[in-house]
């Protein structure tokens, strides 16, 4: 007999959730992108003890109706995408269909989900990738989804995570980015009781640059815009005297995913010119609106990085979009003394 099998489908889930989720931030960020991809206008993020004791996403999405929720939990189950085709123009955050079930080979995980037009909802409950529990819930619209005991089934993995102010930080930094590339969204960020973040979900960016950076430092930003013929780009950079001393106060988004691309990070840099000292960068959050197939999002376990076409075009409208900007600002006196 040969040696060669196939792995049980729990530890395939644990072997990509080794990819997606490293951390209780890499939870909060594909719940959130789940609520998102369901047309959420309300997203509430709580969290206990820097999500090592619990994530929980409360949305009011189009919920998952009954005979789709064990559905969801099963690898490389999606709604998103049915053909090589639309893999080449994705429009959602999600795709892969890889999030829940790694999330709930992992961990302990508790969905409540109920759509608009059912008169019952639908309650799972999976452990380390065993289904529990499911039955009938209220009728809420949306999802809310609790996520406990992570990598209580993998120790190695357990051990890897920092100390509770580090986790705690990674969880902000994703929220606040969440929150600037989807200001139409209102998002609520709570951990260990205490509010740290809300955002309105009034299509202002202004104002969640100013509830993220504080209100002082969103006077002292740009609003800019700029396009050609296949990209759109609009957002606010920082005066050349409003800088931090690490890139991390950068926010790019394209069509409202947040990513991470370095050639894009220096042309906003580069759109300075000599106007920043040495070692230090600006607080910039700028959206790049494009047609789909100019990006393949398939890179990245996790999508963090995407792969553009056209991408000198686009560093040269984005420096040029900044450039002129800032030097238009320049001719302008300083008006109010005080800031
Ligand atoms: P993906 O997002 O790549 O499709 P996931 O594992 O994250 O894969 O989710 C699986 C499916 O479960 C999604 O395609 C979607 O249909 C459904 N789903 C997950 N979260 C939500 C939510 N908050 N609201 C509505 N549907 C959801
Ligand atoms: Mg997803």
């Amino acid at each position: 007999m040969g040696k060669i099998h196939e792995l049980d489908n729990v530890l395939a889930n644990q072997i990509a959730a080794g990819e997606v989720i490293e951390r209780p931030a890499s939870i909060v960020k594909e719940l959130v992108e789940n609520s998102l991809d369901a047309h959420s206008h309300r997203i509430d993020i709580i969290v206990e003890n820097a999500g090592l004791d619990s994530v929980r996403v409360i949305d009011d999405g189009d919920g998952i109706a009954k005979e789709d929720v064990a559905v969801a939990f099963r690898r490389h189950a999606t709604s998103k995408i049915s053909s090589q085709h639309d893999l080449f123009k994705v429009q959602t955050m999600g795709f892969r269909g890889e999030a829940l079930p790694s999330i709930a080979s992992v961990a302990d995980v508790t969905l409540t989900t109920a759509q608009a037009e059912q008169n019952e909802g639908t309650m799972i409950h999976i452990r380390g990738g065993k289904t529990l529990v499911t039955k009938p819930a209220p009728a809420r619209q949306g999802t809310d989804i609790k996520v406990t005991d992570l990598f209580f089934n993998t120790p190695a993995r357990l051990k890897y995570l920092k100390s509770p102010q580090t986790e705690l930080a990674r969880i902000t930094d994703i929220v606040n980015r969440l929150a600037l590339a989807n200001p139409a969204v209102a998002f609520s960020f709570t951990h260990n009781g205490r509010e740290l973040f809300r955002s309105a979900g009034n299509d202002n960016l202004q104002q969640v640059v100013a509830a993220i950076y504080g209100v002082k430092a969103g006077r002292k930003m740009l609003a800019i815009q700029g396009e050609d013929n296949d990209f759109r780009i609009n957002g606010y950079v920082s005066l050349p005297e409003l800088t931090r001393a690490s890139r991390q106060y950068i926010t790019i988004t394209i069509n409202h995913r947040y990513i991470r691309n370095f050639e894009l990070t220096k042309a906003i840099i580069q759109g300075y010119e000599s106007k920043l000292m040495v070692g230090r960068y600006p607080l910039a959050v700028v959206n790049i609106d494009l047609d789909p197939v100019l990006v393949d999002v398939n890179v990245h376990p996790a999508k963090r990085e995407v792969r553009l076409s056209k991408e000198q075009q686009l560093t040269h409208l984005l420096s040029q979009t900044i450039r002129k900007r800032i030097s238009v600002e320049n001719l302008i006196p300083e008006v109010d003394a005080n800031q």
